[in-house]
């Protein structure tokens, strides 16, 4: 206790209250050899004014005052607040008063005997020792009382209690701010039960709390829990205790305590930080976050039991028209309902997502077989095309689903995601509102076009595509005639690409509609440079798709890059298959007419492949038909490609169409298609497409062949 400050300076005198000053002086020198310094007053009333300005070690004080007696004295020195250590002197040996001193607070009682002066130095030494012990004591208390009040206090700020239960007696203490916590007046409880305890707690989570606290009597364990309690003020409330034990001399379990803390705003703020972390807020659907926890959960637990997951990625078709033509609070209400019913579909152990947008995923747990999975496929999509009433609109949509399976299809979360994704893009290609498994070749395919695709974006303003030609030769002479325009895409990681590798994609995407006109504007211009730089004048032919004719004003764009390039309309023609032609043939009539009186020529492309009518041939201002090269390859040894070859031709003959054979590769099929009078050819035996450079010196020197 050497930390508490001393109360009493040592020097501070001893007060000597002593009408006999002679007997004062006495006392004094007597004290003096010890230490002791002494201040003598001779009444009670000079004694309480010295005291008014003093704070003496002590007070030796002569019962029989001449102004009061040395009781009424430590009377009106209490009364002024003061707590002084006295001793009491007098001359009568009285038992009954020694008592009544003793009584009133007295520290000792020296009679003025002929051993007095013997004694006093001893009585002021131990009076003092007493005085000093007390004072510690008083100390100690205050500093305690004052520890305690901080502790309450910063109990009541942490919304903490603590507790004591004595395991031997079985007695339990609880802090003011714990009995706040439960919403109790401690004065209704002067006992605490554990049995009664136990009736707080909720009763889920009252097994772990037995638990916890009996292991901590039994074997000492310290223990740390979370559980919900009923507080008579608040409900249903949520707190914390942690627990320590102290244990007897023999090692046994003899106290614990502890705190408990009400953590209800913690755990309420972090599950509402959970939530924004964790879902998405339209639909309250656990988000693209939370979906691969579940999915990593799912698929642990699927790898334990020898299960299947299934994934469903869920694409709604046509949303984003929906949400354009009907505002976003449609498209947003349109989400939820969505969300409903998608939630109708599934277990409640599965999990369902949203990943933004209108995708949506379903996680299925606990599935053995594949039909399991298609069953719910099924059911979601039955249920999304039923109509959806908002603001008394009836709203059609429909879903493409995508589906991988654990472990098939992928054995970690992002796989599995990924080819569901893809099996999804593969549905929505297919056919819109129908499902599709994933699987691997179409995982290769679909990834090939989604990287192709994206390129395709870039490829126009990166001037990655470039035009090859094919000389068209007059068999008979050599010359050539004219020249096919042929795209190549010099890709900057699959390298040179051939028409067949991406122009179906550009159709599908609508790309083709630009890389067209950049084709035509490029060939018109090619053509009209050759003809600046005084080459032989020929046609050039580019190839139309069948979706360039769905584009709007055909027909003058064409013109306006004829007349930007300043190409003579005759020295162009556009090549054209059947089947592009027969897709709208009311509406291509009326444009490819059109053409034909800018002066354009037409030519049927691969033509043998398609309808082949003659009867619809009338119908089309056609200047030329391109055999296609699949009749020319066999017609060598094929009789009846070569017979199909030779009424092409006759037929081109009475239509008064002229002719021309694509693909010949050999002297032979030239020689027989010489012979059935088809005079224009095109292919390897005369040249390869080639670059513009080399194009040009073909048409400076001519073929050699
Ligand atoms: P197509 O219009 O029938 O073009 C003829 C194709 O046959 C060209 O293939 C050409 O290289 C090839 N060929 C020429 N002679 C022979 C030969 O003797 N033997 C063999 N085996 N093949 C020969 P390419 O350049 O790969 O073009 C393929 C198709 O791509 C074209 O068929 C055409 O339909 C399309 N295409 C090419 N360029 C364009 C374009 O700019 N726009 C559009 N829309 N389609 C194009
Ligand atoms: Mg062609
Ligand atoms: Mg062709």
């Amino acid at each position: 206790m050497t930390d508490i400050p001393h109360g009493i300076p040592h020097t501070a005198p001893i007060l000597v209250i002593e009408d006999d000053a002679g007997f004062s002086e006495l006392m004094a020198t007597t004290l003096a050899e010890d230490g002791f310094s002494c201040q003598g007053v001779t009444s009670g009333r000079a004694a309480l004014d010295w005291l008014a300005a003093n704070s003496p070690l002590m007070i030796i004080l002569d019962y029989a005052l001449p102004d009061m007696t040395g009781a009424r004295f430590i009377e009106q020195m209490r009364e002024l607040g003061m707590e002084i250590p006295f001793i009491m002197v007098t001359g009568r040996d009285d038992a009954s008063l020694a008592v009544q001193m003793m009584k009133i607070g007295a520290c000792d009682y020296l009679l003025k005997d002929t051993t007095f002066l013997d004694r006093l130095p001893a009585v002021v030494a131990r009076t003092r020792h007493e005085a000093e012990t007390r004072e510690r004591l008083r100390r100690t208390e205050l500093s305690l009382r004052q520890s305690e009040a901080r502790l309450m206090r910063a109990q009541k700020i942490a919304g903490m209690g603590s507790w004591e239960w004595n395991i031997q007696t079985g007695e339990i203490y609880w802090s003011d701010e714990l009995f706040r916590i439960f919403g109790l007046n401690p004065a209704d409880h002067p006992k605490i039960e554990m049995e009664w305890l136990f009736t707080l707690v909720n009763p889920v989570d009252l097994p772990a709390f037995k638990k916890v606290i009996f292991a901590a009597a039994k074997s000492g364990q310290s223990f740390n829990i979370v559980y919900r309690i009923i507080s008579s003020t608040e409900g249903e409330i949520v707190v914390n205790s942690q627990g320590e034990v102290e244990c007897d001399a023999d090692g046994r379990a003899r106290l614990v305590s502890g705190t408990t803390m009400d953590i209800t705003a913690r755990i309420r703020a972090e599950s509402e930080i959970q939530q924004l972390i964790n879902y998405d807020t339209l639909t309250g659907l656990p988000n693209r976050s939370l979906l691969h926890d579940r999915l990593k959960l799912a698929i642990a637990q699927a790898a334990r039991d020898h299960q299947l997951v299934g994934v469903l990625f869920l694409d709604l078709d046509r949303f984003k028209g929906i949400n354009d033509t009907l505002g976003h609070r449609v498209g947003d209400k349109m989400l939820k309902t969505v969300a409903k019913r998608l939630a109708a579909c599934v277990r409640e152990s599965d999990t369902l997502a949203r990943l933004g947008g209108d995708e949506f995923v379903a996680i299925l747990v606990g599935v053995h077989t594949a039909e399991g999975i298609t069953t719910v496929a099924k059911k979601i999509l039955a249920l999304i095309s039923e109509p959806i009433y908002i603001d008394d609109q009836e709203i059609y949509t429909s879903g493409s689903i995508g589906i991988a399976v654990y472990p098939m299809d992928g054995d970690d979360s992002h796989t599995l995601l990924k080819h569901a994704d893809l099996a999804m893009y593969q549905a929505k290609e297919l056919d819109r509102n129908n499902f599709q498994y994933f699987s691997r070749e179409m995982n290769i395919k679909v990834l090939e076009r989604m990287m192709l695709e994206n390129s395709m974006r870039k490829a126009l303003e990166r001037e990655e595509f470039f035009l090859v030609y094919q000389p068209q030769v007059d068999a008979r002479t050599g010359r050539i005639t004219g020249m096919e325009a042929l795209l190549r895409w010099q890709h900057p990681d699959l390298g040179l690409l051939a028409p067949d590798k991406f122009i179906y994609l550009a159709e599908e995407t609508g790309f083709i509609v630009p890389i067209g006109e950049w084709v035509l504007r490029s060939a018109c211009r090619q053509n009209k440079a050759w003809q600046q730089q005084g080459l032989p004048g020929v046609r050039v032919a580019v190839n139309l798709s069948a979706k360039q004719f769905g584009q709007y004003h055909l027909d003058e764009m064409i013109a306006s890059t004829l007349l930007e390039t300043g190409l003579d309309p005759e020295w162009l023609e556009l090549e054209i298959t059947e089947s592009a032609i027969m897709k709208d043939a009311e509406q291509n009539a009326t444009i490819l007419n059109k053409l034909k009186e800018m002066g354009i020529s037409l030519a049927i492309d691969d033509f043998g492949t398609g309808y082949s009518s003659l009867s619809y041939l009338k119908h089309f201002p056609i200047s030329r038909l391109k055999i296609d090269r699949s009749f020319v390859r066999d017609i060598t040894t094929n009789l009846d490609d070569a017979a199909i070859a030779e009424i092409i031709i006759a037929m081109a003959q009475t239509l008064k169409l002229s002719v021309i054979a694509e693909g010949v590769e050999t002297r032979a099929q030239m020689e027989l298609l010489s012979f059935n009078n088809c005079i224009e050819m095109q292919g390897y035996l005369f040249s390869r497409p080639v670059p513009a450079e080399q194009f040009a010196l073909l048409l400076r020197d001519g073929l050699k062949y």
